[in-house]
């Protein structure tokens, strides 16, 4: 029988966990605050900003929003992000992406104070992984997918793993933790023949791709008792959530598969305030 890994369960345990530690800081008058600048009016990106805004709060911990125009000058963006950097209240911190084309090509992860920066999208992490050491944050949708597994018990070690996409924030951190967990990984992409014949004979499959039910049964082998995480969150013909997997005729022949919506989304948020937490924490120890 499939067993469908959503993970309502784990970010409820997660919560009550965090909300102790938030008081612990409280009772040191540290309360714990996020920060985040957002360029413009991505639809998508005020959605996901809305989601950890309401999880802060859920959480009592305070979130500041700073929205700028689309037109903002280089000039006062940086100066913003330098303020927030710099500002002891402030224990994480991150630009929400994607920014307009006219500040596309500064590398913005890479402006983040190291010390803040909850997102873990900066290079002193990536030279962490890289070097198979773990950094003070991970980031935060591969730190998910491995609570995911840890959670399930589905060991890394030996497994053929592929992964789909390889994005910055995904793809790329994630093939590097699961090597270091001792999986043999593929990472596959855009320009990759033959998706199926790496799909069909891996153990588990990590999709990250961002195109609806792209991934169909075809994808996958029966005879495998293959893992499936869907870390895609896309809109069907619709407009209903959906992910990169045909969920309902994949479920069937796999062992056990992540749904979207209530799979990897939220842990990704709660991965982001793990992360706050534990800067907050650090803080008090100067
Ligand atoms: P991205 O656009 O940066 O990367 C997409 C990747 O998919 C690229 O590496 C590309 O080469 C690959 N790809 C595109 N078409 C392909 C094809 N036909 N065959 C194989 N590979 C193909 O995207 P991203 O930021 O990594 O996000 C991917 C998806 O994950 C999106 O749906 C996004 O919304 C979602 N996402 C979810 C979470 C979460 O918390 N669940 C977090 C981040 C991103």
């Amino acid at each position: 029988m499939t067993t469908i890994l959503s993970t309502q369960n784990i970010v409820d345990n997660k919560l009550e966990k965090l909300a102790k530690r938030v008081q612990k800081l409280k009772e040191r008058t540290i309360r714990p605050k996020m920060k985040v600048v957002l360029v413009g009016e991505n639809s998508a990106s005020l959605v996901y900003v809305g989601i950890k805004e309401k999880t802060c709060k859920k959480l009592q911990c305070d979130f500041e929003l700073l929205r700028l125009p689309h037109d903002v000058t280089r000039k006062e963006f940086l100066n913003e992000v330098d303020s927030m950097n710099n500002d002891p209240s402030i224990h994480g911190c991150f630009v929400q992406l994607p920014v307009p084309e006219h500040l596309q090509d500064i590398d913005v992860t890479s402006l983040i104070n190291p010390e803040k920066d909850v997102d873990g999208f900066g290079g002193a992490t990536i030279v962490d992984i890289y070097k198979g050491k773990t950094p003070f944050f991970l980031p935060c949708t591969p730190m998910g997918v491995l609570e995911l597994l840890n959670h399930n018990q589905i060991e890394a070690l030996g497994k053929r793993v592929v992964i789909i996409g390889k994005s910055l924030i995904v793809g790329r951190p994630l093939s590097l933790l699961l090597q270091n967990m001792g999986a043999t990984v593929t990472v596959c992409h855009s320009k990759t023949q033959n998706l199926e014949s790496h799909t069909l004979q891996a153990d588990i499959i990590i999709s990250a791709v961002g195109s609806p039910k792209f991934l169909t049964k075809d994808y996958f082998n029966k005879d495998l008792n293959q893992v499936v995480i869907d870390v895609g969150i896309n809109r069907d013909h619709n407009g209903k959530l959906c992910g990169d997997v045909d969920f309902e005729n994949v479920k069937n022949i796999v062992s056990a598969i992540t749904p979207v919506p209530g799979g990897v989304g939220p842990l990704t948020v709660i991965s982001l305030m793990e992360n706050l937490v534990k800067s907050a924490e650090r803080a008090t120890k100067g």
